[in-house]
Parts: structure tokens; C-alpha cells; sequence
């Protein structure tokens, strides 16, 4: 029997008894349970197979919960909050204690944010905790944006997929840390830098492992499919470098014809990015079902959402 379903109070009641659910969002699908349940947290972790080192996100039902669970929020998280919430951005702020350290990996803060999901929306009203839900597929494998996605990878090991159709924005949420009341980006993602600039200025970067320890989970390989993986900026290149294998082209609006080419998936036709970018991920499920000896990928405009959909590829190629 498939673990897919609308019973939104069927969702309530496993979240209330500890259990996980996996949720929409407008990013990706996330594998949620109650933030202050230990066997719930662990069970997250332990069904992604994902170390401990590596926080999670507290999804909350609305902008004053914050207090709840934050120490003093800085001005530029507040702007940031109240010109993105409830949408694709996640604040990094200091933690009450009422966080547990499981939710942080020992950390002093916690990751924050409201989706923006009127399914999700409406189940965190019916709750009387947050949850944490991290994006619902196993450690380091593509990231999942359909309730069928989830239920092929977890089907043995959760109860119920909580079906609120394809993901509108289909990448995880923009990190944004704060050094001095500063704000600095920790990882890319749905929200881009230009409209993030837009509302607090100019914002540094720090989205390599090695320049920023406060975010660990910023692995360089990362949202990976099984088939190995290249990505390029010279498709006709690699399509003639590789033209003796079973080739999967992925590519933002090309529409060359190749004899090479086994399986191609366009992500907009139009140039448009923010499609491109909702269709980035179930675009590689496919691609690597497809038996392929190789997938290319084309580098996308580095700009917008263009730069995160690039760091996305890079993780999914190293
Ligand atoms: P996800 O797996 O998409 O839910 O994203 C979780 C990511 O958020 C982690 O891998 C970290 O990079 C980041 N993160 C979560 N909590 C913190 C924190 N307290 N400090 C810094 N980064 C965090
Ligand atoms: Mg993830």
C-alpha cells in the first residue's frame, strides 16, 4: 500500500505520537518530527543515514514562535525575516536552551525558517511544537521534490508522505548566518543573492566548506546521483568525448540533436530560472533511472537562481 496521502489529521496524529512524516515545502520535501522528542530526532537522522554533526532546520508556524526559541534576533534578520517568511530562506540565529543539542549538533545556534507550503502552513498551526525536517532522501543523494520520490526511497521506513503535489521552488532554502550582526550567506539556494541584496546590501559569501566551519553540512559532494556525473559548459565537447557510452544530457534550453545522446531532459525551453530550477532535481531522478553510462550537465547563467542550480551540479558531479 503506497504511504502517500492527504490526511492532514493522520499526519497531526503521528507527529504527535513522535513519529516522522515527511512533509511538502515549497523547496524540497522535508522528513519531519518534533523538535523536542529525542526519539523523534534521532529517528531523522537515522533514517537518512545522516551523521550527527549535521544540524537540522526548525520549521516554525509564524514569525512571533521566533522569541520561543532565539536569543536577540539582529535587525538585518528581522528585515530578512519579514521580507521572505514564510518562503525559501533560513536564518541562523543564537538558541534558547530550549533547543535541544541533537537539533543543532552542539552548536549554540539553530537554523530557522517558515515554508512557505499551504499544507505545511496549515499542519504547523495544528501543532503545538516546530519541527525539524531536514530535505527527505538518504545522506548525499538527490534531494526529493515529489511525494513519490520520498515514498521510493523511505517506503520500508516511514508511515506516511504528506502529498502536497511538485515542490514550486525545487532547491533547498538560502542559509544566512550573522557575524556581528552581519549577514553572510552559508549556503545558495531558492531565495537569490540579488533579492536578498535587494533588502540588507551588499552580502558576503561563505558557502565552501573550508571557509565556513560555523555551517557544517556544506559537503562538496553532495544531492548526487548514482550515475557519474560531469558538468560542462561546452555540451557538443563532451558529447563527442564520451560519444562511446550511453550518454543523459541535461541542459537549460539546448535544443541540439544528437545521435550520441540516449536520454535529454530540457529545464526551460523559455531561459527561465526559477523553472529551471523547480525541475532540477526530479530531472536528475529521472536521468538516473535511465540506466546511463554517463549524465552531462550544463553549467547554467551564473546569475539568480543560475548560481544556485551551479552549486547544486558542482555537489552532484564531485
Ligand atoms: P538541510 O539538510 O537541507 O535541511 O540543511 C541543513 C543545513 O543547514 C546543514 O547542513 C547546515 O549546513 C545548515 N545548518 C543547520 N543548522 C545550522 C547551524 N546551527 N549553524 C550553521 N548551519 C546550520
Ligand atoms: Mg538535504
Amino acid at each position: 500500500m503506497s504511504i502517500i496521502s492527504t490526511d492532514l489529521s493522520k499526519a497531526v496524529e503521528l507527529l504527535n505520537n513522535e513519529e516522522l512524516v515527511a512533509i511538502p515545502t515549497e523547496t524540497v520535501y522535508g522528513l519531519a518530527g518534533n523538535i523536542f522528542s529525542e526519539k523523534a530526532v534521532k529517528a531523522i537522522f537515522e533514517t537518512k543515514e545522516r551523521p550527527f554533526f549535521n544540524p537540522l532546520i526548525v520549521h516554525i508556524p509564524n514569525i512571533d514562535y521566533l522569541e520561543t526559541i532565539v536569543e536577540a534576533v539582529p535587525e538585518k534578520a528581522k528585515l530578512l525575516a519579514e521580507a521572505f517568511w514564510p518562503g525559501p530562506i533560513t536564518l541562523v540565529l543564537k538558541k534558547k536552551s530550549i533547543i535541544p543539542d541533537l537539533i543543532t549538533g552542539g552548536k549554540d545556534t539553530v537554523a530557522v525558517r517558515i515554508p512557505n507550503h499551504p499544507l505545511t502552513l496549515d499542519l504547523l498551526s495544528k501543532l503545538v511544537f516546530p519541527l525539524a525536517a531536514p530535505s527527505a532522501n538518504p545522506f548525499n543523494r538527490i534531494s526529493p521534490t515529489k511525494a513519490e520520490h520520498v515514498e521510493s526511497y523511505f517506503k520500508d521506513k516511514i508511515k506516511m508522505v504528506l502529498d502536497g503535489g511538485a515542490c514550486k521552488s525545487g532547491i533547498e532554502s538560502t542559509i544566512i548566518g550573522f557575524e556581528n550582526g552581519e549577514p553572510i550567506i552559508y549556503r545558495l539556494g531558492s531565495t537569490s543573492i540579488e533579492a536578498i541584496e535587494a533588502v540588507v546590501g551588499t552580502i558576503e559569501i561563505k558557502n565552501k566548506k573550508e571557509v565556513a566551519p560555523e555551517a557544517p553540512g556544506m559537503l562538496e559532494r553532495h544531492y548526487a546521483p548514482k550515475t557519474k556525473t560531469i558538468l560542462t559548459t561546452n555540451i557538443a565537447e563532451a558529447i563527442e568525448t564520451y560519444k562511446d557510452l550511453k550518454i543523459g544530457l541535461l541542459t537549460y534550453n539546448d535544443i541540439l540533436n544528437d545521435d550520441a545522446i540516449a536520454y535529454k531532459i530540457v529545464l526551460s525551453e523559455g531561459k527561465n530560472l526559477e523553472e529551471a530550477a523547480s525541475k532540477l532535481y526530479d530531472a536528475l531522478h529521472q536521468l538516473d533511472q535511465q540506466q546511463l553510462d554517463i549524465i552531462i550537465a550544463e553549467q547554467l547563467p551564473d546569475y539568480g537562481l543560475g548560481k544556485s542550480i551551479n552549486d547544486r551540479l558542482q555537489r552532484a558531479t564531485k
